[in-house]
Formats: structure tokens, C-alpha cells, sequence
């Protein structure tokens, strides 16, 4: 075995103490070590002279040493060593070390040192503080790495320079000459020494390509084969002329065109003879439900049960009332099964499952739970989760047979990342709004204004329309509904007086929220006060007016997310972006927001104003972090695409020698994450 996977312990200056720290960091032998990246790089080629310092700004600058002054005890109990120095234009400059004997004592009268330090004192009488000191031997570039106590920099710089040496010994190498020719990428042994001990910026910055690429490309490679590989061969073929018709007839609408090309693609995948594997994704209100029923329509026909799982109790509710509207009449039984879904009547729905009677099974995770048994369970259906973790797919797996599944999502994902993110499923898009639909009508305004929102609300009202007012929901349990309760008060004594107003959120228990949820659905209540539980999903036409609090603090997508609730229906909805300041910032938000009512370019601007890493902290993508490589950059992620499509292509289960090395890294890498890794 090559040294380099053997363990980081062999490493000279690895003991004990620094091995259990390379252990936490997840570092076990050299070839890890190699995959600790620097944070940042300081240059010492280039030292400025002392006379162009700057206060309190760090510098590096070469000085030799010209005295050396006796250590002296500060106040505070701290040693100070001081050295006089001088640079060769002859500024002079005093070297402060702090409680450091060993740096003041390996610093030499009359000799010439490279340093970084923060600058301080005067112009005239100028200091440099705890300075860290070049080697002669370092690169002059050195690597700065991400901070861990017992473990500087120096430290990992001087295992770095060992592991090199035994990647150097036997080179390894994980993407074939071919590739690495085609794509421009310069070989790993080559690039590992670029980004820990570059010569210069551009060869630091060509290794970063290189690593980057690489990473992209395993997680695009491991979603598509493993993702894949899982089954071939579906349990429960369909009939590819299943008949529609008595279901369209039976919608109090016609599908769009969109819709029905969603629900041929559906009937596709669901006759093809393997399992499919779709994403359905269209913006808020374009309709999803519809489709997701005609799948089920068709699954019974089929012969089959489907679930349909919703990620909270209220939209599991609301989904289970409009499927059981659109199939009851046809024939088809449809159950909801919830956690609250208790006692003899689970037992019921548990046995109407097992018998087979069910045939459509609506709800939350209760619905995948070890107890619930299925006669033929052959599509699972999920709304808003974007994909199953390895454990809901073991939990599936013992239901018997592999289903077909289908994910919905709203999550306007910009198509740059939906190709990362979804790069195993195939997609479905919603891209037509039922006719009839208006755009909603936006507007930023300032706390001040609230009075005349409330009024334009309250004439909404007056029209026999409803309205929502969202507060920004606060964790901590009491507040929240402290916050909300306190909030409908207000209104009800105030602005909003006479009208009948009902409040929703999170720490409500599930039959409170339902009921909440089930008065204003059925025009009981004329607004409802709510944080984000309505986020997702709920359907009330009539509600045409949105007002958001403290729109500041949401994001852009979830914004748009937010106002989806509304405009559901044939009449002008409006949304009312409340904040109390308008930074220029947030009003270019706004505006935003303000200007287009396209998911997808509400995304596209998130994605640009807070990057990849706020993009992604909402959503649960269940994907392995990304550590070099940028979202943003839509050449590489295009080029990746297609070196994955023609690897596989050439080799699916990358089990060519060239493609071996490549291969064992994926799997590495999906054993880590592989918790919420897969589809
Ligand atoms: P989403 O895609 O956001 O889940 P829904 O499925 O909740 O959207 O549909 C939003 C609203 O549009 C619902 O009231 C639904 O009944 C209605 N709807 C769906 N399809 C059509 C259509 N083709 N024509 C008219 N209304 C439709
Ligand atoms: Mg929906």
C-alpha cells in the first residue's frame, strides 16, 4: 500500500495529541491531509518598505535585526520582548513580541528577516506586532488554513510538505489523461502542490480549477450512477393507454397545456418498465395538485395504492381535501394519515391500507411509518421535500417493491443549480399559469404607512375578499405566539377593528392549526394572522391580500413563496412588503420583487445578492457541501455536466481502470453524506 494512505500518524512531527486532532478534522492518512485546503495565502515576495506602512493595517516587511532589548513585565503580568530593526532604506521599526520567548529568542542581532504583522505606532516611530516570521526554506508563498486550536498553520504547512512528497513517490492520479486534455485540467499531484505551495497567484488559481472541477464533478457522477443504480426494473409497470378522460372530466377546470404534458410525461415514466424518478417543479399556483391527482388516478386504475406526503399537517389536510374532490367521485377511496390521526380511527385507516381499500394515502411522514402495512404500493408522491433521505427510501424498500416516485417543488431553483441539484431525476415544469390569473401587484412600503395598508386591506375586505398578515415567526416557543396573539390584539382593538381575524402559527397544535386553517378556507374568518406556517402549499382562492411585517427579514425567494398564497383566483391580488427602514439594499430587494413575478428570476437575483451558501441554507438538498467549488460559475458547472454525461456514457458504472480511482472517491464521498445523500 502506498504510504500515502497509509495513516497521517506516520507523518513526521505527528504524535498523539496533533493525530487526534487531524481525527477530528476527519484527516486519517496523507491523502486527506492533502484535501486540508488553505483559507488564504500571504505573500512574502514582495515586503513594502517600513516608511510606507500603514497603522493598524498587517504588512509584510524585511528587516534586520540591530538590538535587542531586555524583556520587561507589563501590568498586567504579560512579557514583553522588544527588538530594534531597520529596513534596507533605513526606516527604523520596533518589533513587539508578546509572552513569546522562543520567537524573540530565534530572531538574531544583524541578521535579515521576511515578516507579517499588524503595524503600529507612528509614522515616525513605527511598530510591528507579534510578527509571524518567514522561513528562508517556506515557500514564499505560504498557505494560511482555516483556524484550529493546537494546530497553526506552520504546523499543517510542514505535513503538507511531507504528504507532497509521498504523492510525489507514487503519483495519483483520478481523472484520465483524455479528460483532463479535454477539459483543460492540469494532473491532481500537480494541483495539489499548486494550492499548497504555489509559486505564484495564477498557479494557485489553475489548481483551484482543477480541484474544483473535480468536485463538482464527483458529486454530479454520484448522484447520476448511484443514484440510478438502485433498481432498473420497476415492480409495477402501467399501462400506457391507461384512459384519463373520466378524470379530466371530472376537474372543475381544463388542464393547461402544461399540465398535460406533465401528466403524458408522467404516464411515460410510469409505463416504461422502470421505476420513475421525476421532479415536478412549477411556481407557486401553477397547479401541481392536479397533476399529482392524475398520477394517482392512474396508479388506481392501475390496480396500484399511492401516498402523496406533504411536509406539515395543514397542507396534508389541504391536500386530502382536494384529492378527495377530485377522485371521490370517481370511485376512488381516499384516507389521510397524520400523526394526529389517533386511536381507533388510526387502526381503521391502518387496516383500509393493508386490506387495500385505500387507495390514495394522504399525508405526512406518518404515512412511510414501520406499522403502516400496503396491499401495492406503487407511487409515492412527495410535496415540497426535494428528495428522500437513504433513510425514507429503507423505509419504502420494506414496503415492498421499488414505486415510482415523483417530487414536487416550487423552490424555483435557477437552472444552473437545478442541472446539480437534480441532475438524476428527470423534470417535469409547469411553465403556464392556469388562465385567468393575474399578476400580483406588489408594494414596499415604510412602518409608517401601516395605517394605510390597513385601510386598503379592510376596503379588500369590504369587497368580501380575505387577507393574510404574516409576522416573522421567532423560535422560542412563548414568543411566537406572544408575538402573534399580541399582534391580532392590536388589530382587533385598532386598525382592523370589526373585522373577523384569526391567528395561525407554529406552536399551535395540529388540530388548533387545521381548524384555524378550515374557518378561513370556508370564509369564517376574514384575516388570518400567521407566520410562515403558510409558506408552502395553502390554497384559499379568495384571499387576494397579503401584508408582510418586517419583509426585510426573508429572503427573496421566500418572499415570493410567500405571496404565492395569494392570486390564486380570478380576482387582482395585491402583497404589501412592510419595513420599518429602507436601507438602499433592501430597497433594491423590493423592487425587485416589485418587478417580476417569475419565481425564477426572483431566484436568479437571490442567488446573485446572497450567493450559493444562503441559496442553499433554506433548502434541504441533502447534498454533500461544496468546498472549492462556486454554484455561480456556469461554465464549469456546463462543462461538468457533459464530461459526467460522457463518462457515463462510455463507462455508466465507472468500473474502466482509468475511471477506478474516480469511482472509489465517489463512493467516499456519498458514505459520508449518504444520510440524506440519495435519491
Ligand atoms: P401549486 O402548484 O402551487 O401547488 P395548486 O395545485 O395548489 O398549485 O393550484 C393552485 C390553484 O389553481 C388551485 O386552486 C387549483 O384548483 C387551481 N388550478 C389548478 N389547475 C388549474 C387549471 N388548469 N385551471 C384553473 N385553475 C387551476
Ligand atoms: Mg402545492
Amino acid at each position: 500500500m502506498k504510504r500515502l494512505f497509509l495513516s497521517v500518524r506516520n507523518l513526521k512531527g505527528v504524535g498523539r495529541k496533533r493525530f487526534e486532532i487531524y481525527q477530528k478534522l476527519g484527516i486519517e492518512t496523507p491523502y486527506d491531509l492533502l484535501y486540508y485546503l488553505p483559507r488564504d495565502y500571504r505573500d512574502y515576495r514582495e515586503p513594502v518598505p517600513v516608511a510606507e506602512t500603514q497603522t493598524d493595517v498587517p504588512a509584510v516587511i524585511r528587516v534586520t535585526i540591530t538590538a535587542k532589548k531586555r524583556p520587561i513585565r507589563t501590568r498586567t503580568g504579560m512579557m514583553m520582548y522588544m527588538l530594534d530593526a531597520e529596513d534596507d532604506e533605513g526606516t527604523p521599526v520596533s518589533i513587539r513580541i508578546f509572552n513569546n520567548m522562543y520567537s524573540y529568542q530565534a530572531l538574531e542581532t544583524g541578521r535579515t528577516y521576511t515578516m507579517f504583522g499588524k503595524i503600529a505606532g507612528s509614522p515616525n516611530a513605527r511598530e510591528i506586532h507579534a510578527p509571524a516570521v518567514h522561513r528562508e526554506a517556506d515557500n514564499p508563498i505560504e498557505a494560511i488554513y482555516p483556524q484550529t486550536t493546537g494546530l497553526t498553520s506552520a504546523m499543517l504547512r510542514t505535513n503538507v510538505r511531507d504528504a507532497l512528497a509521498l504523492m510525489d513517490e507514487a503519483p495519483f492520479e483520478t481523472l484520465s489523461p483524455e479528460l483532463r486534455s479535454r477539459y483543460g485540467l492540469i494532473p491532481l499531484a500537480k494541483a495539489m502542490h499548486g494550492i499548497h505551495e504555489p509559486q505564484d497567484m495564477e498557479e494557485a488559481e489553475e489548481a483551484r480549477h482543477r480541484l474544483a472541477f473535480e468536485e463538482m464533478l464527483r458529486l454530479q457522477l454520484g448522484l447520476r450512477i448511484l443514484g440510478r443504480k438502485a433498481a432498473r426494473k420497476s415492480d409495477y409497470p402501467m399501462q400506457e393507454n391507461t384512459d384519463l378522460q373520466p378524470y379530466y372530466d371530472s376537474l372543475p377546470f381544463p388542464l393547461t397545456s402544461a399540465q398535460k404534458r406533465a401528466v403524458g410525461e408522467i404516464m411515460q415514466d410510469m409505463a416504461s418498465g422502470e421505476p420513475m424518478n421525476r421532479l415536478l417543479q412549477g411556481d407557486v399556483g401553477s397547479g401541481k395538485t392536479a397533476v399529482a391527482a392524475a398520477a394517482c388516478y392512474a396508479a388506481v386504475q392501475n390496480g396500484c395504492q399511492c401516498t402523496l406526503m406533504a411536509p406539515t399537517e395543514i397542507l396534508a389536510g389541504q391536500h386530502y381535501q382536494t384529492l378527495r374532490s377530485f377522485l371521490e367521485p370517481l370511485g376512488i377511496t381516499v384516507v389521510l394519515l397524520t400523526g394526529s390521526v389517533k386511536g381507533k380511527e388510526k387502526k381503521t385507516v391502518y387496516a383500509q391500507i393493508a386490506s387495500g381499500k385505500a387507495q390514495v394515502i394522504v399525508g405526512t411522514h406518518a404515512v412511510f411509518q414501520k406499522a403502516v402495512e400496503y396491499r401495492r404500493l406503487a407511487l409515492v408522491i412527495t410535496d415540497e421535500q426535494h428528495r428522500f433521505g437513504v433513510a425514507q427510501r429503507a423505509a419504502l424498500a420494506e414496503k415492498g417493491g421499488v414505486p415510482h416516485k415523483l417530487v414536487m417543488s416550487a423552490t424555483p431553483i435557477p437552472r444552473t443549480l437545478a442541472l446539480l441539484v437534480y441532475g438524476d431525476l428527470d423534470v417535469s415544469v409547469l411553465d403556464v399559469m392556469p388562465s385567468g390569473r393575474k399578476p400580483i401587484k406588489t408594494y414596499a412600503v415604510t412602518g409608517g404607512g401601516r395605517p394605510r395598508v390597513m385601510k386598503f386591506v379592510a376596503e379588500e375586505l369590504q369587497k368580501g375578499r380575505q387577507g393574510y398578515i404574516v409576522c416573522p415567526a421567532i423560535e422560542e416557543g412563548e414568543l411566537d405566539l406572544k408575538n402573534v396573539t399580541q399582534y391580532a390584539e392590536d388589530m382587533r382593538r385598532g386598525l382592523l377593528s370589526g373585522w373577523r381575524i384569526d391567528i395561525l402559527h407554529g406552536q399551535m397544535d395540529p388540530q388548533e392549526k387545521d381548524d384555524a386553517m378550515e374557518r378561513f378556507r370556508n370564509q369564517e374568518t376574514d384575516v388570518l394572522i400567521c407566520t410562515t406556517v403558510v409558506e408552502v402549499g395553502v390554497d384559499v382562492p379568495n384571499a387576494t391580500v397579503m401584508v408582510i411585517e418586517d419583509a426585510d427579514r426573508f429572503g427573496l425567494s421566500q418572499l415570493h413563496q410567500l405571496r404565492g398564497r395569494v392570486g390564486r383566483g380570478q380576482h387582482q391580488s395585491y402583497c404589501i412588503l412592510l419595513t420599518e427602514h429602507l436601507t438602499e439594499e433592501s430597497r433594491e430587494r423590493l423592487r425587485l420583487l416589485s418587478s417580476t413575478t417569475n419565481g425564477f428570476e426572483v431566484a436568479e437575483a437571490d442567488l446573485k445578492l446572497r450567493g450559493p451558501g444562503d441559496f442553499f441554507g433554506n433548502m434541504q438538498h441533502g447534498l454533500p457541501p461544496l468546498k472549492l467549488a462556486s454554484l455561480t460559475d456556469a461554465q464549469m458547472l456546463h462543462d461538468v455536466q457533459e464530461a459526467a454525461a460522457l463518462l457515463t456514457q462510455e463507462d455508466p458504472e465507472l468500473q474502466k481502470p482509468e475511471n477506478h480511482a474516480l469511482y472509489m472517491e465517489i463512493l467516499r464521498l456519498f458514505a459520508q453524506y449518504g444520510e440524506n445523500g440519495l435519491n
